[in-house]
């Protein structure tokens, strides 16, 4: 569906597809997918809300797809154009639609409900994040709910007084026909919940339906999921199905962000852990994912057998051998009676072994090389494949760093939301990307079309090269003896001084290149890298006298773009850049991309975005004027508890004198992985079973002690050093530093673990 019609040299060669000629896109897009779901009779839910409205979709599958051949929106796939895609996969077999919509701002709910036409509406939590583009809370909860303008019954949570009296006017003033089912904590509703007990990783609640009282055993805790749970538990008794073998079923449900984890492997080897579910789909999502792990030529997927599906074995494992193939999946280990008794199937691919069970892989998987392997684990929960796992898993020192890849990918669409049309994005990898990793994060960002990477030094970018990252990388110091790698692995540098300029050059013309591109930096007050205004003539004259250059960018770096009481120096900055840039661009003849923003100057000033900005701290969630996701989570675990009587003391020095009895936990982290010795003597806190508590003493070199008096903790609890609710942000003013040097601090002995969709 294109808006002009292509010339035929700008398509790919044989075209075989349709052109829609339409007059607008978007539009045409949705007429289309609003006709094709008028075409089904079939119950479409249609699931909105500000947060968790994926979960509910992905958790609402999970419990239903034995019983109801269900159709759900992709991933996220929520938008003014996500919502037409999802609605297009609707076929006569299925019998369910779950499809999310979101929204940004008013009047657009009213085009996706005319699309969605949900029977029934599920109104996910409605926090107050997002809220830009609407007047108020009120506003923003009117506009989502205006999704069941014709739907006949509504499933929500009744806890909220703003979400309950928007609903109360809604019924009264839009829909009258609309049923509502509701749940809470607090107040009579259809189903009535109390918690009776939660521990580290376990919720157990009460609740009430009708003359009904069952028990719900959760592996969750927090807020949020124990929401989403109970909204979807909700939504099935609406329907009528039997509480008992949904709250049973309500046992695997399990975070979704925890889908796909990524680690490090034995012997060079790289694991992706799919433990969530055994369906075609998922199998394709974490296919997608493997390969999108950039190049390792050898690629192993162990399988189980497929439970619960409705297609016969030749039929499911020839769809399961196609997707292999088209993978360039090079192993497969299957797992299981069903796949081995399909095994003349797997033909095309080059090696396939299959096992009964899982402990005769187990035995046998000393003698697999699975050396420099990227290896995908998928198994049915009834298999066990999560012993396999832990074989293969490198065994570390208990502290990690969990990056969650999906967060930051919500951070770029929120920097994205505030770029004017056409502005170019360059995302700042450089110190291992702000210490959240190096490929993992670049292939996500090269997957997400973001234009440019940038790294500090040479050697990063040779890494991203060799781990198979295709996108424009600058290198911004680099030094004289690198320009080889630089050619050899297609690097720009970063030119700062007339000294760099010239030995590039000379470098260039010895190896007989022309126009290799290569970015400017003027100095307008940074005072760190670039050329000054006074050296503006030498430097056109030299680029001008060069052909072996072709300057892609000019670009500059502000100072202090996130402070309002800098902005006259900022505009001043700014003044110089075009002093510099106009005439550089004029002798060249061409133009060249200009960049000056950082993260903060991309909300701060956006009339700096220009051709690019240049995104670091704001990806990994640490700019506290947004409201942005952290990424990054730094976990260690308890090693020994103690009990230490009043008047002793604690660590090196004497220094952490306890007052009272005290209980004192030692945890596995310490200067040596970047947790600041400044951080000592109750300056820092971590959280202990989801309190804070305070270091005692000082930071020792691999551990610290911790005050854990009153809480009731045990050896081998997991301790959260930073993450979602304990923001970077605190750590570093606690510290007296900023959150960049945090992060960036973490050692490398440190595993991280990537969590993907
Ligand atoms: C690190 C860096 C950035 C990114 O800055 P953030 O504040 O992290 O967004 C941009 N430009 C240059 C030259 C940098 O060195």
């Amino acid at each position: 569906m294109v808006s002009e019609r292509p010339d035929s040299h700008q398509l790919p060669q044989p075209f075989e597809a349709n052109l829609l000629v339409v007059q607008d896109v978007i539009q045409a897009l949705q007429t289309l997918a609003g006709w094709h779901r008028l075409r089904f009779s079939l119950p479409v839910v249609g699931i909105t809300g500000s947060n968790g409205k994926t979960i509910i979709k992905e958790w609402l599958y999970q419990l239903l797809h034995t019983d109801l051949r269900i159709v759900r929106s992709p991933k996220s796939f929520n938008s003014q154009i996500g919502v037409p895609l999802s609605l297009w996969q609707i076929s006569e077999a299925d019998q369910l639609a779950l499809i999310e919509a979101g929204i940004s701002r008013t009047g657009e709910m009213e085009v996706l409900a005319s699309m969605i036409r949900p029977e029934t509406g599920i109104l996910a939590y409605m926090g107050t994040a997002h809220a830009e583009g609407f007047s108020g809370q009120a506003e923003k909860i009117r506009e989502k709910l205006s999704l069941f303008a014709h739907s006949s019954l509504l499933v929500y949570c009744r806890d909220d007084e703003s979400v309950e009296n928007e609903v109360k006017a809604f019924v009264a003033g839009r829909n009258p026909l609309l049923r509502t089912f509701t749940w809470s904590y607090r107040s009579p509703a259809d189903l009535r919940l109390a918690l009776v007990r939660q521990d580290a990783s376990h919720t157990c609640l009460e609740a009430r339906f009708g003359t009904l009282t069952f028990t719900i055993d959760l592996p969750l805790t927090d807020q949020a999921s124990l929401f989403n749970a109970m909204t979807c538990l909700a939504y099935c008794l609406s329907q009528g199905y039997d509480p008992v073998r949904i709250t049973e079923r309500m046992h695997e449900l399990r975070p979704l962000e925890m889908r796909l984890e990524l680690k490090k492997g034995i012997r060079q080897s790289q694991l992706i852990n799919d433990s969530y579910s055994t369906d075609l789909d998922s199998l394709y999502m974490a296919l997608d994912f493997l390969s999108r792990q950039g190049q390792r030529n050898r690629t192993t997927v162990i399988l189980s057998d497929i439970l619960q599906s409705s297609l016969s074995g030749p039929v499911l494992y020839g769809k399961v051998a196609e997707a292999l193939r088209q993978h360039g999946i090079l192993r497969l280990i299957g797992v299981g009676s069903d796949i081995s008794a399909c095994r003349d199937r797997f033909s095309g691919i080059t090696e396939t072994l299959f096992f009964d069970t899982t402990e005769a892989l187990i035995a046998a998987l000393e003698q697999i090389d699975l050396y420099d392997h990227a290896i995908l684990i998928k198994g049915a929960r009834r298999f066990g494949f999560e012993r396999i796992d832990r074989l293969l898993e490198w065994k570390h020192h208990d502290t990690v760093m969990e990056v969650q890849l999906p967060a930051m990918r919500r951070n770029l669409r929120q920097y994205r939301q505030k770029l004017s049309p056409g502005v170019r994005i360059m995302a700042m990898v450089k110190a291992f990307s702000y210490g959240s990793g190096t490929h993992e994060v670049a292939f996500m960002l090269q997957h997400e079309g973001v234009d440019y990477l940038a790294v500090a030094y040479t050697d990063e970018g040779v890494e991203l090269r060799k781990a198979g990252v295709r996108l424009p990388i600058m290198v911004m110091n680099p030094s004289e003896s690198d320009f080889e790698d630089m050619l050899t692995y297609k690097l720009e540098p970063e030119l700062y001084s007339l000294r760099s300029l010239h030995a590039c050059s000379a470098f260039l013309r010895k190896r007989k290149q022309t126009a290799f591109p290569v970015h400017i930096k003027l100095d307008t007050g940074m005072h760190r890298l670039g050329f000054t205004p006074d050296e503006r003539e030498k430097l056109i004259h030299e680029l001008c006298a060069t052909p072996e250059f072709h300057v892609v960018s000019l670009f500059s770096h502000l100072v202090a773009s996130e402070d309002p009481t800098q902005d006259a120096f900022t505009r001043h900055q700014v003044a110089l850049f075009s002093q510099m840039a106009d005439p550089i661009e004029q002798a060249l003849g061409y133009r060249c991309i200009r960049h000056i923003s950082n993260s903060s100057a991309i909300h701060r000033h956006p009339d700096l975005q220009w051709g690019m900005v240049r995104l670091g701290i704001g990806l990994y969630g640490a700019d506290e004027r947004m409201t942005l996701e952290q990424v990054a989570t730094l976990k260690t675990v308890i090693s020994q508890i103690k009990r230490v009587a009043a008047g002793e003391s604690v660590g090196y020095g004497r220094k952490g004198v306890v007052h009272r009895d005290s209980t004192i936990a030692t945890v596995r982290i310490g200067y040596a992985d970047g947790y600041p010795r400044s951080l000592g003597q109750g300056a820092g806190r971590m959280l202990v079973r989801g309190v804070q508590v305070p270091v005692i003493g000082h930071v020792c070199m691999d551990m610290t002690m911790l005050d854990i008096t009153g809480v009731e903790a045990a050896e081998g609890d997991e301790v959260i050093v930073f993450g979602e609710s304990l923001p970077v942000t605190a750590l570093s003013r606690w510290a007296g530093t900023i959150p960049y040097e945090i992060l960036t601090g973490i050692s490398q002995r440190v595993k991280r673990i990537y969590y993907d969709e």
